[in-house]
């Protein structure tokens, strides 16, 4: 079985493309192995024992020329080139990169911590203090009113674009319970019948998105005027800009516009 890399220039990954678009294998990334600033593999369940079948990152200085038939994309576009597993895969690969080399002190005793030999993980030899790397989990939700969809437009979006309401879990709440204090912050309103939909990794810099559906409750919209900018009710067939790709925000507003009669 051949060895596929997951090679980072920057937050873009290097992706072949000679005839159709696939991940490098070893022998693809050859001729630029003496350029990498760091390696290493990663864990895929308990495939680590199985040294043929591991999958490794790489990093490459941003200045390098790419191998021919070589070119570096995005982390964001490589689940429309890829696929949504490779992009999955991809977002691990990226995450336990930049984990592994910023944590690499004990932050009970400050000795230098070595890595796991049974998962993703570093331990202290002098301490024996376990880290892992983390995640973040933030709950995003499609709410519906009359037929309509909430969509709202985000301070840091491009200057079109809606999208459904999203926020970081707080510690000590339940995912639904950070799904109504965001909602209540950010547009004023009441939600009920939170239902959950499902989730994605996403790695700008270490989330999961939980998606939730749920149906308006009570109040008035009203956006917080700092992070929400704008916010309305949209029918299934008049939608605004809406965000690209295999984002579970575009899964959720697809899912409402498919039930109420869009084809997609
Ligand atoms: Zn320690």
């Amino acid at each position: 079985m051949e060895q596929i890399w997951y090679v980072f220039k920057g937050n873009e990954l290097l992706v072949c493309h000679s005839s159709e678009a696939r991940l490098p294998t070893t022998r693809d990334i050859e001729v630029i192995s003496d350029k990498f600033l760091k390696k290493g593999a990663f864990f895929i369940g308990d495939r680590m024992a199985d040294e043929k079948s591991n999958e490794f990152w790489a990093e490459i200085p941003h200045d390098i020329d790419l191998p021919s038939g070589m070119i570096s994309v995005g982390l964001r576009e490589v689940g429309s080139l890829l696929g949504e597993q490779v992009f999955y895969r991809a977002a691990r690969a990226y995450q336990l990169m930049n984990w592994s080399e910023r944590y690499v002190f004990c932050m009970a005793c400050g000795d230098r911590l070595r890595p796991s030999s049974i998962d993703n993980g570093k331990i202290c030899p002098s301490c024996g203090a376990v880290f892992y790397p983390p995640v973040t989990p933030a709950v995003i939700v499609a709410i519906e009113k009359d037929g309509k969809l909430l969509l709202a437009r985000n301070a840091n979006f491009p200057p079109t674009r809606y999208s459904i309401i999203a926020g970081f879990v707080e510690p000590g709440e339940s995912f639904e319970d950070a799904v109504r204090r965001e909602v209540k912050e950010e547009v004023s309103i009441e939600v009920k019948d939170i239902k959950y939909f499902g989730s994605q990794p996403w790695p700008f810099p270490h989330s999961i998105m939980v998606g939730f559906t749920a149906k308006w409750s009570s109040g008035e919209l009203k956006p917080d005027g700092r992070e929400i900018l704008d916010a309305g009710w949209f029918s299934a067939d008049a939608m605004p800009d809406l965000p690209p790709g295999v984002s579970i925000a575009r899964k959720l507003i697809d899912d409402f516009r498919r039930s109420h009669g869009v084809e997609l």
